[in-house]
């Protein structure tokens, strides 16, 4: 089983002639709702693969906190962990005729999730094959998880988006680290395009503890490295149509093919096939087929 410590947002999306300019009152021609959050999204991809999923997050004290945790419980999330508190983390996103986006993201509940509330749910995060972290909840909260995980040897998957820097404290306690090539950029500080790049960036984590690195590439697949081999994964071929929630997908299937005790490089040939499928299909958390499943 997996517990996923993270964020929930109602992602609010407005279609537009253009994005609006300052002072400006513009129509929209169209209105969706989607849910999202990084968490949420890789917690649904685990669970709609048929894993157990624990989700430990916040979500508002309001109608679209219920509206999420019932989404969560659909895709067969385990929602007890979940607790509702202040407004929930919205994304508003404008959507151009031109494909352009503007987005004011309001993390909300999202920045409530204390310490002390991690703590409170420790037992859940023991008995778990895999911890899923991302940094969209306040640091302080994903370094309770992690030591908590750490200590009681639970394998720490951390996918360090959004891009922000890290401490070598916690860097040295993630067991398989997931970054795209702009987050391993801020990361390390270093260039990370050539292969001979990626390479050293990666190098330079494993040096700091880390006992893995995945780094995601688009269309061009991954790169992943551990202590005993390196190397490529291609991404299957697809015509892409959304490539939003990519990464999340991506970081919710590497955690079931690790609970499956899969090997690393065979977990990630299952990302890449479940996120190559995810970008033909609109939103950030479609449908996934049962083929996909791990057991039904
Ligand atoms: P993020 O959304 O975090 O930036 P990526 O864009 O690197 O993540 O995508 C994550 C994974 O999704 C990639 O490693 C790849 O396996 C798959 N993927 C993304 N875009 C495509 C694409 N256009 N075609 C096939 N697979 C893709």
């Amino acid at each position: 089983n997996i517990t996923v410590v993270g964020s929930t947002n109602i992602d609010l999306v407005y279609l537009v002639p253009h994005i609006v300019a300052a002072g400006e009152t513009l129509h929209s021609t169209k209105h969706e709702l989607f849910f999202g959050g990084k968490g949420a999204n890789q917690a649904v991809t685990a669970g709609q693969l048929g894993a157990m999923v624990h989700f430990i997050g916040n979500v508002g004290a309001d109608d679209f906190g219920e509206q999420i945790k019932q989404n969560l419980q659909d895709k067969g999330v385990n929602i007890a962990a979940v607790q509702n508190v202040g407004i929930t983390g919205q994304a508003i996103i404008q959507l151009a005729d031109s494909g352009e986006n503007s987005i004011i993201l309001f993390p909300g509940a999202n920045f409530l999730v204390t310490p002390e509330q991690i703590e409170q749910h420790a037992e859940r995060i023991v008995s778990s094959e895999v911890l899923l972290l991302q940094l969209e909840i306040p640091m302080s909260a994903v370094e309770t998880a992690a030591n908590i995980a750490s200590k009681n040897g639970v394998p720490i998957i951390l996918n360090p988006a959004p891009a922000q820097q890290i401490s070598d404290s916690l860097l040295s306690k993630i067991s398989i680290l997931t970054p795209n090539e702009t987050e391993l950029a801020i990361l390390t500080g270093m260039k990370t395009e050539t292969e001979e790049e990626l390479f050293q960036a990666c190098s330079s984590l494993l040096q700091k503890g880390v006992g893995a690195v995945v780094v995601t590439l688009g269309a061009k697949g991954a790169y992943y490295m551990n202590h005993f081999e390196h190397g490529y994964v291609q991404a299957n071929k697809v015509v892409a149509k959304d490539t939003t929630g990519a990464g999340d997908a991506f970081n919710g299937a590497l955690a079931v093919g690790l609970c499956q005790r899969s090997s690393i490089k065979d977990s990630i040939l299952y990302a890449s096939k479940l996120s190559a499928y995810v970008v033909t299909q609109m939103g950030a958390q479609p449908a996934i087929p049962s083929s996909f499943r791990v057991k039904s």
